[in-house]
């Protein structure tokens, strides 16, 4: 079976690419190996049309539940590598070595977690440190907890956590929160949150679980805070292993350069979301699902020109 089109990625950009390819009649595949993708580590979700309030997890499961209605198949799998063959398709290796065949490729796969690379951070993960507070969040019921990082993904993890937490220490490294006036707003008067600017945490201690942080600027007078959870919330960097297999353009951060038809520096392939550089400027759900649809009509057109 060779697919009109392969979509990598089951985020917002992914489901809606499938979303159109399918009303453009093209045999589409979504390969994805975490359904919904970064989307769903929102507890709360307030600025999606359509949907006054909801959560990530809901929402992704509308965009998947409208995709699947239209056609879309699935495969829950990692993509390892894509080649592209002498006739110009392309195969798509899995995990397992499982291999699909397309005409094209919508690549959609998002960001992953940027980490500290500090000492303990790799020791301490699962043991108290934690890159996802919706899943751990509530290991942590009346605990002491830290946030580390001043944008969007910190101060929404504060709020979450300082509903189950006993108290959230908000770190981080300037003197001002970079995370968008609203959701400034929400903690400013939240009495749980204590804020820690100008301050890094430089190393992770404990004893088989985490049990305090060392700061370089000195809090209330004492370079060590003890904590019982530490949540990393200091953005993501973009998926490439498979734009460097097809050897794409990226731009000097990593993310793949796109035309305003989401095509890439390789014909055939297209590329949506926050892996790509245009998305980078505004990394959000409508802005992944719209290059998601561009980047399905960019295929269709191809498909039907080859
Ligand atoms: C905590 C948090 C809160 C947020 N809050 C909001 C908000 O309120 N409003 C808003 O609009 N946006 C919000 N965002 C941003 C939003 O989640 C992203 O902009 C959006 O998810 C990007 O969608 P995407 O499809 O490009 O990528 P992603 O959501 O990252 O999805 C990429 C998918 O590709 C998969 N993938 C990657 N590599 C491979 C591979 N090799 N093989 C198979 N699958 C692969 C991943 O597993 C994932 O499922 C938030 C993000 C976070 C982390």
């Amino acid at each position: 079976m060779i697919y009109d089109t392969i979509i990598v990625g089951a985020g917002p950009a992914g489901y809606s690419a499938s979303i159109y390819a399918s009303r453009y009649k093209l045999k589409n595949l979504i390969i994805g190996h975490e359904l919904g993708g970064q989307i769903t580590e929102a507890h709360l979700i307030e600025n999606y049309p359509g949907y006054p309030s909801v959560s990530g997890q809901e929402l992704m499961n509308h965009f998947k539940e409208h995709a699947e209605k239209l056609g879309a198949e699935l495969v829950i799998n990692e993509a390892k590598g894509i080649i592209q063959e002498k006739d110009k398709t392309f195969t798509v290796i899995c995990e397992n070595n499982e291999k699909y065949s397309a005409k094209s490729i919508i690549l959609a796969t998002g960001m992953k977690y940027r980490k500290l690379e500090i000492p303990g951070e790799a020791e301490f993960t699962g043991k108290g440190v934690s890159f996802c507070f919706v899943c751990d969040g509530m290991f942590f019921k009346d605990k002491t907890v830290g946030v580390i990082g001043g944008g969007n993904s910190a101060t929404m993890a504060a709020d979450y956590l300082s509903k189950v937490a006993k108290k959230v220490y908000l770190i981080y490294r300037r003197d001002v929160l970079t995370a968008n006036p609203t959701w400034q707003e929400k903690i400013s008067t939240n009495e749980k949150i204590i804020k820690v600017p100008n301050t890094n945490v430089i190393k992770i201690l404990g004893e088989n679980l985490l049990q305090k942080v060392e700061l370089d600027n000195p809090y209330q007078g004492n370079k060590f805070l003890d904590l019982d959870g530490l949540f990393i919330e200091i953005g993501s960097v973009p998926s490439l292993t498979l734009a460097k297999s097809l050897k794409l353009e990226t731009d000097e951060q990593g993310y793949i350069k796109v035309k305003p038809n989401q095509s890439t520096s390789l014909e055939g392939v297209f590329a949506a979301g926050d892996v790509t550089t245009e998305s980078n400027k505004f990394r959000q759900v409508i802005a992944a699902s719209a290059e998601g649809a561009i980047a399905a009509e960019g295929a269709y057109k191809y498909v039907h020109h080859r």
